[in-house]
């Protein structure tokens, strides 16, 4: 399987390779990392002031040649009435986003300033989970399972990686 990651923006070249290495790794695909393209103008909502989510998903698709695509971003982005999210994906769909710009902040909204591990653990866990989506799995009740809902990042931080047993495929 190709997956192709796709920077969308100004991206920190790090989490780029980070997101990469992690989707080799739990995945076994083929990672192609695209030249970065612009953050679309369309994308950027005047009321919420941020970036929506799904727009910058089409992006990836339309960029990406891969059978999955993965648009990464440093800004923003919400999704419908969800007022942030650290990713988003169509389940079973060629493309899903990832955004760093929430996974570098402490639990009470801080930086996270020099703690870059903590970070990449971060971007490694949403993409492998936006990706799992985009393979057709779906939410896990196993907190643990990187396939949880986790929209804190107290709750990224206190699950795996990988995905839990039930959640494996292939
Ligand atoms: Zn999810
Ligand atoms: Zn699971």
């Amino acid at each position: 399987m190709r997956i192709d990651v796709v920077p969308v923006g100004d991206v920190d070249d790090d989490a780029v390779d980070t997101a990469s290495e992690a989707l080799e790794e739990h995945y076994g695909a083929d990672v192609v990392q695209m030249s970065g393209v612009p953050v679309p103008d369309d994308a950027y909502d005047d009321r919420t002031q941020q970036y929506n989510a799904e727009k910058l998903i089409d992006v990836g698709t339309s960029v990406g040649r891969g059978e999955k695509n993965v648009a990464i971003t440093s800004v923003d982005v919400f999704y419908r009435q969800r007022n942030f999210v650290f990713g988003l994906a169509y389940l079973d769909g060629r493309g899903c986003v990832v955004s760093t710009h929430r996974l570098q902040m402490t639990a009470d909204g801080g930086r996270l300033e020099d703690d870059r591990r903590t970070f990449m653990d971060r971007v490694r866990k949403e993409v492998v989970h936006e990706v799992g989506h985009t393979l057709g799995l779906r939410h896990c009740d196993n907190e643990m399972c990187v396939m949880s809902f986790s929209p804190t990042v107290s709750e990224v931080d206190a699950k795996y990686e990988r995905p839990c047993s039930d959640c494996r495929c292939g």
